[in-house]
């Protein structure tokens, strides 16, 4: 570490690693500091004792409709084209997920409806709500209560630990409902997994970036070391004001990781029907991954991963997903005003920002920030 830097990136994540990167491309210096012992924060990944990939932080599925942030990401890493398959797994069946057609004749005990059978259905049970003002009234309005009820309310109440009613629309929103036989989980042109991983294409942009990099770090700790001209954040946005309006909501999990030898793995190689298995009943866990369906590794062994939500307690976990709803809109657009008049600092990513954001918004923010920044401090 030397003693003056041109910028000081807190959070080797997608959103300080892009920045430091492309900062280095106009000859800037960055030390960026981490407070884990890794670098790729949420994305990280890593191979497990069978030498297959599980994802340490939840499931990271990357896709994208974005051609500049897939040309960006693509000098770092090749792919593996990627087909995200989820079911729901209820009253002892698994569901054919998101809603469609498949599910709907499921549903309905008819396996001969048709997608005009299906459109009536919605049109007899969709809730009539102009403007859905929560992720309950979101869902009611698209498909009504009965498969609100049965696919969206437990597994809502669940992973966040509040009533889908507490929840911005857009949170239930992410998820497509198709009246086809479309099974697609997501809709992007783009949906493919690093061919290597996620933690080389990290190392990748790391090493391309120059940047000195300490790891099991708080910035905090290295502010009296080093000078700097600006300071890049992706840390939480509450966390940097010191909590001064009240903390923030986030909600956290526990990713158990199961390693499945051969002979707990059926003949087929695989111990679920697909990728993901999510639980809308009373288990204590919302999905289970076993990523082998989409590596392209072939092995007799394999893994799941299981996750447990959780509230956010700071010190004892990380903070994995804000919570955007009627509780921390209000605090969180305080928290952005502070951060707008902030001399020096620029906050980016998923927590400095508050919001919900996945990986190709990620980097494209990342990407627009660089604009910024060059045009600012030429
Ligand atoms: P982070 O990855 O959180 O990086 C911030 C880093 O800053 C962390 O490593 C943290 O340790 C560090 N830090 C914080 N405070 C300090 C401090 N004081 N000092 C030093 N370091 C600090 N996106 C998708 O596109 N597809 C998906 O399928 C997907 N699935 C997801 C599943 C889960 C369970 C979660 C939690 C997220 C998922 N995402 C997904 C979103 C994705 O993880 C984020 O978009 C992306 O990781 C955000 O990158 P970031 O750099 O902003 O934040
Ligand atoms: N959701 C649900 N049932 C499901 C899957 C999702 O109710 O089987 C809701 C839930 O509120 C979830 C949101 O839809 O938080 C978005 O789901 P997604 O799979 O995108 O969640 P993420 O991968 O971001 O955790």
């Amino acid at each position: 570490m030397r003693d003056s830097y041109d910028y000081l990136v807190v959070g080797a994540g997608l959103s300080g690693l892009v920045l430091a990167e492309r900062l280095r491309s106009i000859g800037r210096s960055c030390l960026v500091v981490e407070r884990r012992n890794h670098i790729g924060g949420n994305c990280h990944d890593r191979k497990d004792r069978n030498g297959l990939f599980f994802h340490v932080y939840g499931p990271h599925y990357f896709r994208t409709n974005s051609e500049l942030v897939r040309t960006y990401l693509s000098r770092f890493t090749e792919w593996n084209d990627a087909k995200y398959r989820v079911n729901v797994f209820a009253g002892g069946t698994y569901w054919s997920f998101p809603i469609n057609l498949g599910t709907f004749r499921q549903f309905s005990r008819n396996p001969a409806a048709t997608e005009d059978d299906f459109k009536a259905y919605l049109a007899r049970s969709a809730v009539p709500i102009a403007s859905p003002a929560n992720s309950k009234e979101a869902i009611l309005a698209a498909v009504g209560v009965e498969l609100y009820e049965f696919f969206y309310k437990g597994y809502t109440q669940k992973q966040w630990g509040r009533p889908a009613e507490a929840l911005d629309a857009s949170v239930t929103r992410r998820i497509p409902i198709h009246t086809g036989l479309d099974e697609r989980y997501f809709r992007d042109e783009f949906q493919a997994l690093p061919k290597n991983g996620y933690h080389p294409m990290f190392e990748a942009i790391l090493e391309a970036s120059k940047a000195d990099l300490r790891l099991e770090t708080d910035y905090r700790e290295v502010l009296p070391l080093v000078r700097y001209r600006h300071l890049i954040y992706s840390g939480p946005l509450d966390e940097y004001f010191d909590c001064r309006y009240g903390a923030l909501p986030y909600r956290t999990a526990r990713y158990a990781l199961e390693e499945l030898a051969e002979d707990q793995v059926p003949a087929g190689g695989f111990v679920q029907p697909v990728l993901q298995v999510n639980y809308p009943g009373p288990e204590p866990f919302t999905r289970t991954v076993e990523l082998k369906h989409v590596t392209g590794q072939v092995s007799r062994c394999s893994n799941l991963v299981r996750e447990f939500p959780a509230e956010y307690r700071p010190g004892e976990s990380d903070p994995n997903y804000p919570v955007p709803g009627s509780e921390s809109d209000a605090l969180a657009a305080r928290y952005r005003e502070l951060a707008e008049r902030e001399p020096g600092v620029t906050f980016i990513g998923r927590l400095a920002q508050y919001r919900y954001l996945n990986m190709d918004q990620v980097v494209g923010a990342a990407l627009h920030m660089f604009d910024k920044l060059r045009e600012r401090q030429p």
